[in-house]
């Protein structure tokens, strides 16, 4: 190893990271007046779905599809094969995912949520549980129009804010375990297992309890499918802190994770590093034949699944791209960044610091508002108020009602989320975001709630209007 200068390195513990690679191209920001920030703010009845990107200066609404492909993830858009059936780029992208993920039977579709409507159907019948640890909007709607019902069955810290526990994503295995003592196997469709649980904070699970899960899982003769959508980030958290895996490469343990569930599904605008795809795999024969027949009423051909060549040749490579340790390195620790300098500042945010986003816990920062007055979404209009950054409500809103009793879900966690999109911002611009949340917490004591005035039926938090109290 080269020499480290005497000043810095690793007698602080550690060593820096950077991106590995630099800016070939570069698009502008526009600052945002603040008298645009209101008027925008009002046309869009104070939700940040709502507001046009162009009244955005720093965009954090969500790190799906807003990534920065690579010179190579271009060039090979160029070598898209349009053709309607057998495209060349399926063909890489179905090696890229057995290769990688090493699952046996690949569909691509249009996103994570065409590959979630495909495995719902064909996986569950309706009255069956599927317990998963903890929901997705779109996991958990498409398990429910399916006829199935979703139990929570995630370790208890993941409902804590505080908790510094190492792998808050985990399955509580004996709440399964009574889950299935007591409705028997038979009623479980599968359990429903994410990698970095991004509800939760993005919060990973452990080598060890997706093992432990495989067994009791086995014993049970219960499936499990993973939610892949972010498993590389997940990967890197197993790499840094569980034991015996600090010095194996995180795409050894993305397939070994893998290896202990029978299936997946994907949103590639996460962890792929594409703006648009996704994909299912299965190692079921008899499953793959009844999605690859669904396949052509809901989303395309079982060659392009809705997304054209080009954009499965993009993906092929960002799966290659997204599991080399040093992206990865840098994707987290850019993340991380952001969550010590809150942290610095006592701004409540949910620890320990997730994979793709710093959560900040809207209760703590708005003790006097009332869940029913919407902390977390009164927390993101303000921030956009204070200086066009654009973040997302991750609270009440997002949980929707009981499909039963048809009253609010009242998670125990009200956040917002600051999400980081892969490969576009610097630095300096996490410090620009870190200075506008510390100068809105310093005048939390003024902000009043919000009241909802208008609420779609379906994952509500896309549409909803509201009004400041
Ligand atoms: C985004 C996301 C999905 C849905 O994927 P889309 O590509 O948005 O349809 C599913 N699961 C998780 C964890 C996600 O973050």
């Amino acid at each position: 190893m080269d020499a480290i200068p005497q000043t810095m390195g690793p007698q602080f513990g550690r060593r820096s990271w950077a991106e590995p690679w630099k800016i070939k191209m570069v698009e502008p920001l526009r600052r945002v007046t603040a008298a645009e920030r209101v008027s925008a703010l009002r046309a869009a009845d104070y939700n940040t779905f709502l507001l046009k990107s162009d009244d955005v200066y720093i965009d954090l609404l969500t790190d799906s599809g807003t990534g920065a492909m690579s010179d190579r993830q271009w060039a090979g858009m160029m070598l898209g094969d349009e053709a309607y059936a057998g495209s060349r780029n399926f063909y890489r992208l179905e090696a890229a995912v057995r290769t990688h993920y090493g699952y046996a039977h690949i569909l691509p579709t249009h996103q994570g949520r065409g590959a979630e409507h495909l495995l719902s159907r064909c996986a569950i019948t309706p009255g069956q549980l599927v317990p998963g640890n903890m929901y997705f909007t779109t996991t958990r709607l498409h398990q429910e129009l399916a006829g199935g019902v979703f139990v929570d069955v995630i370790v208890e810290d993941a409902h804590d804010t505080t908790s510094l526990h190492p792998f808050k994503g985990n399955v509580d295995l004996g709440r399964l375990e009574a889950l299935i003592a007591k409705e028997g196997a038979n009623r479980i469709a599968y359990v429903s297992l994410a990698g970095t649980v991004n509800m939760a904070g993005g919060q990973p699970v452990s080598m060890e309890n997706v093992k432990a899960l495989r067994v009791l899982c086995d014993r049970h003769g219960v499936r499990i499918f993973l939610d892949a959508t972010r498993m590389a980030e997940n990967a890197y958290f197993i790499q840094e802190r569980e034991p015996g895996y600090a010095d194996v490469p995180i795409a050894a343990i993305v397939r070994e994770f893998c290896s202990c569930t029978d299936g997946a599904w994907m949103s590639g605008k996460k962890d792929n590093l594409v703006n648009i795809g996704g994909w299912l795999a299965v190692n079921d024969w008899t499953l793959y034949e009844e999605l690859r027949n669904l396949i052509v009423v809901y989303e395309g051909l079982h060659t392009y699944g809705g997304m054209a060549g080009r954009d499965m040749e993009a993906m092929a490579i960002g799966i290659e791209e997204c599991l080399q340790d040093d992206y990865i390195r840098s994707r987290v620790g850019q993340v991380h960044y952001l969550g010590e300098l809150l942290t610095d500042w006592n701004v409540p945010i949910v620890q320990p610091v997730g994979g793709h986003a710093v959560f900040l816990d809207a209760r703590a920062f708005y003790p006097h508002i009332p869940q029913h007055e919407f902390p977390a979404q009164t927390l993101a209009a303000e921030l956009y108020l204070d200086s066009g950054i654009r973040a997302m409500e991750r609270g009440v809103v997002s949980a929707g009602r009981n499909p039963e009793t048809g009253d609010h879900n009242f998670p125990r966690l009200e956040l917002t989320r600051l999400t980081i999109p892969r490969r576009v911002y610097t630095q300096a611009h996490m410090d620009v975001v870190a200075e506008s949340v510390k100068t809105i917490f310093d005048r939390r004591a003024e902000t009043r709630g919000l009241r909802m005035t208008y609420e779609p039926r379906y994952l509500r938090f896309f549409q909803a209007r509201f009004e400041r109290l």
